[in-house]
């Protein structure tokens, strides 16, 4: 479905990623895990248009789209989530997911039922449809974060680091959902510094460092890979799971 060859991308002289490849297949959870700064965000705002590679191809179903703009790429059916959720503040739980379906044309009907389908991945959010993005809390914000993408109606999900900023029962029940959704047919790339969590959910995984991918695997093999228990499933590893918002 989508595959990423020899990607290199830059912010002016700094080299963000370099020779990254990496695919995902139609109805798996891909997972990309890494420190700060490796180049995980990078990754998927390459994918998603907001910078351009240098060099490399992107193809999705097909269709080189490494030169496309954004928008034509959303409209293709990639949906990025963004870390740090970007709901906004001043507009309702309704608005904001409201705003999903401006890649395609949706009629006041379709938009409802975008809404109801959301809502019965989120049952939480029916009671806060009428309330102001300020007034969430984090979970509320990054379940409509998600929902919001899901009114796109995404053939790929990218999600930046869902997890982050959340209590650990609210991560439980974010990690489920994410399964959830893949379940009822969305492809997803997830970005993490969660790796136990999302390993256990993702069907594969790749692990990036200082801009390059130095490890990919199935999931399960990642998660007794002593490379990576090392690097990402250690105690000091764990700790820096509840990393603060930013
Ligand atoms: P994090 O978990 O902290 O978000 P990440 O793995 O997503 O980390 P990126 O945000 O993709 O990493 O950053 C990759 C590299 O690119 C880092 O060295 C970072 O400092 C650099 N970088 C990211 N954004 C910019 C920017 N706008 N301008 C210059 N350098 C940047």
């Amino acid at each position: 479905m989508l595959k990423l060859a020899d990607i290199e991308t830059r912010y002016g002289e700094i080299v963000a990623l370099k020779d990254v490849s990496l695919h995902v297949e139609e109805g798996e959870i891909v997972v990309l895990l890494g420190s700060n700064g490796a180049g995980k965000t990078t990754t998927l705002k390459t994918i998603s248009g907001l910078i351009h590679p240098i060099k490399g191809t992107i193809q999705f179903m097909g269709k080189r789209i490494e030169g496309m703009d954004a928008e034509q790429i959303a409209k293709l059916g990639i949906i990025h989530v963004p870390e740090g959720r970007k709901i906004f503040p001043g507009l309702t739980v309704r608005e904001n997911l409201q705003l999903g379906t401006s890649n395609r044309k949706a009629s006041r009907r379709e938009i409802q039922q975008g809404i109801d389908e959301v809502i019965a991945i989120f049952p939480d959010l029916e009671r806060l449809l009428d309330q102001l993005g300020w007034s969430l809390s984090g979970g509320q914000q990054q379940m409509c974060a998600i929902g919001r993408g899901l009114m796109a109606k995404p053939k790929l999900l990218m999600l930046d680091e869902p997890s982050l900023g959340l209590a650990p029962v609210i991560v439980r029940n974010m990690f489920q959902t994410i399964r959830k959704i893949n379940q009822q047919g969305t492809t997803v790339l997830l970005v993490e510094q969660n790796a136990r969590q999302s390993l256990a959910i993702s069907h594969r995984g790749y692990i990036l460092e200082t801009g390059r991918i130095v490890l990919q695997n199935q999931a399960v093999e990642l998660l007794y890979d002593e490379q990576v228990k090392e690097a990402y499933l250690g105690s000091a590893k764990l700790a820096g799971e509840g990393k603060a918002r930013r």
